[in-house]
């Protein structure tokens, strides 16, 4: 029944000459996850609204949802477009519409018209009152009402080239489309929390790039794929990701021979923060993105944040800081990464993780522990940047 979607976006950042900028990102990150969707469509934008036309047949239930995972949508209006062949041709598919959709005729309406072409014949009062008419006309028998002050629904009627008929409208995911604010590198482990930050970082407009620290033989073939699946999955919501997999057991391994055990996460977070700097100077990203949250493990203490944080020169957005474990998974599942986050597989932390971590590293002690690293530690972190594997997911 449906062959178009109105698409509603947030005002917020939308204002002046930035409307454009926003609209393009909205228009390139819907068509994205249209390809997603068997059939063919076009995305346009016109006279400040963003309209999803389907030139083919398509799945409709699939296509909502490729749509629903665009940021920076806050409504999908499903749309019947016909061409004008009259008034009266207008209101049979008008109370067709509403028969079908609302089995249940009890409700109150209003029809909202407006013209964008001005030589229709009747004008928008006129057509909000004939159309009231045809509808109760239809309906009124089996307890239809008008409202015109709180409707359940608004039968909205727009008169263009063709005319777009809707009144329902279906929640989207908020936030503002990707590739709006910039780009950030998220430091994506194989767990719950790192996906989730990357979606909420996204869902701000943010361009995501990615790293991975792998430590093969420690960490198997199987534990990067499984982040390359969860890239995959953050995917859906951010656009193509190019996940930096870099090949961290040396550089682990060093520290383990020459550090305090204790410190070892500590020492090998500054390590993962220096690296994802380079990674993303080297391709314009702003600022890193991580899963951490205050106080969830013994590496997240405030204490341990402020010593791991002392190392970055770029903004560390952190959306999970205040999360309880909890809500994150709530936000995993609802995103759908979490049956793939709990599957179990090793990540490089916990091979080489102490029976007893520091919670509150002393900032002057992990210095001196670090010097200990000064003979080789610059070239085996060249070398880690030198060997980095990029996959681009999508
Ligand atoms: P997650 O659930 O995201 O794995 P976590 O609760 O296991 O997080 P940590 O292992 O302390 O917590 O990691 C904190 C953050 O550091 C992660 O959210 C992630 O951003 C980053 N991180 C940890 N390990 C890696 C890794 N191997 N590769 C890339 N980033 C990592
Ligand atoms: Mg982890």
């Amino acid at each position: 029944m449906y062959k178009a979607f109105l698409i509603k976006y947030g005002e917020i950042g939308v204002k002046g000459k930035n409307r454009h900028l926003f609209e393009d990102a909205l228009c390139k990150q819907i068509r994205n996850s249209l390809k997603r969707v068997e059939g063919d469509f076009s995305v346009t934008k016109e006279n400040g609204r963003v309209y999803v036309e389907a030139l083919s047949d398509y799945d409709y239930e699939d296509a909502l949802k490729a749509i629903q995972s665009v940021f920076g949508i806050v409504g999908i209006c499903p749309m019947i477009q016909v061409e004008d062949e009259g008034f009266d041709e207008l209101a049979k598919v008008v109370v067709g519409h509403i028969k079908e959709t609302y089995p249940d005729k009890k409700i109150t309406f209003k029809v909202d018209a407006r013209r964008a072409r001005k030589n229709y014949p009747l004008n928008s009062m006129e057509i909000n009152m004939k159309m009231g008419e045809k509808i109760l006309e239809a309906f009124e028998e089996q307890g239809m009402r008008v409202d015109v002050h709180h409707p359940d629904i608004f039968v909205n009627i727009e008169i263009r080239s063709k005319i777009n008929i809707y009144s329902q409208e279906i929640k989207g995911m908020g936030g503002m489309p990707v590739g709006t604010n910039g780009k950030a590198m998220l430091l994506l482990s194989g767990g719950i929390d790192s996906p989730v930050a990357g979606y909420m970082a996204a869902k701000r407009g943010v361009t995501i790039d990615a790293v991975y620290f792998h430590a093969p033989p420690y960490t198997s073939e199987r534990a990067k794929q499984k982040v390359i699946d969860l890239a995959r999955l953050v995917s859906r919501y951010t656009g193509s990701i190019a996940l930096n997999v870099v090949n961290f057991t040396d550089i682990q391994l060093y520290i383990y021979e020459k550090c305090p055990h204790d410190e070892l996460t500590i020492i090998m977070k500054r390590f993962m923060y220096r690296i994802a700097q380079a990674l993303a100077e080297k391709s314009g990203a702003l600022a890193l993105v991580t899963g951490e949250s205050i106080g969830q493990v013994s590496s997240q203490t405030l204490q341990s944040l402020a010593v791991i944080n002392e190392v970055a020169v770029m903004p560390v957005i952190r959306p999970l800081v205040s999360f309880d474990k909890q809500e994150i998974i709530d936000i995993s599942e609802a995103i759908g990464t979490y049956e793939t986050s709990i599957q179990p597989f090793e990540d490089c932390c916990t091979t080489f993780v102490a029976k007893h971590p520091v919670t509150k590293p002393n900032s002057k002690v992990i210095h001196k522990s670090e010097e200990k690293l000064s003979e080789k530690i610059d070239e085996l972190v060249k070398t880690a940047l030198e060997t980095v594997e990029t996959i681009i997911v999508e």
